[in-house]
């Protein structure tokens, strides 16, 4: 199972997002011109394609039962490594855009049976969980018997050693 969204679910996301704030545009244009009734209407619409839109985005699923209701329970950002660097981890000062980079780790708690599981998130020069998932692994397992697996990108770079510029 990839637990990282497909270029359409992406782009249909993005889309649903975008119908969320005009339907509040109209509602706001609908109570500025005294239409109450139909301003709620409006407002409970774009609410429920709001919900409907995070459901559907949330693609990280548990590792123990492959439930899709998890919630995150800790985070932290590993250590930051320069882009390209030498061996020892200094900056390869040759490199003029060189940036420093972290991964975004998080431990989400699985609704249904209890598990932990642990994304780690491409590394980015502004880390957050909206980075591509390049490993998803159970920490903790939870009840039952284990229907679901771990992921690994097989494309992942994993940020560690040396990385020199060849120039
Ligand atoms: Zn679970």
């Amino acid at each position: 199972m990839n637990p990282n969204a497909g270029f359409f679910k992406r782009l249909l996301t993005s889309i649903i997002t975008a119908s969320c704030f005009y339907l509040l545009f109209l509602a706001f244009a609908a109570s500025i011109a005294g239409d109450t009734p139909s301003a709620s209407i409006l407002v409970i619409l774009s609410a429920l394609l709001f919900l409907f839109n995070r459901r559907f985005k949330h693609h990280i699923y548990c590792a123990w039962c492959g439930s899709h209701s998890n919630k995150i329970k800790e985070s932290k950002i590993s250590n930051w490594v320069w882009e390209y660097r030498n061996k020892d981890g200094s900056q390869d000062k040759r490199v003029k855009s060189n940036v420093k980079k972290a991964n975004f780790i998080a431990y989400w708690k699985c609704k249904k049976c209890g598990a932990i599981t642990q994304t780690t998130h491409n590394a980015s020069n502004k880390p957050t969980r909206r980075n591509k998932i390049i490993e998803l692994k159970l920490t903790e397992p939870g009840t039952g018997d284990r229907t679901s697996n771990d992921y690994f990108d097989p494309d992942a770079r994993v940020v560690s050693g040396e990385n020199r510029k060849n120039t």
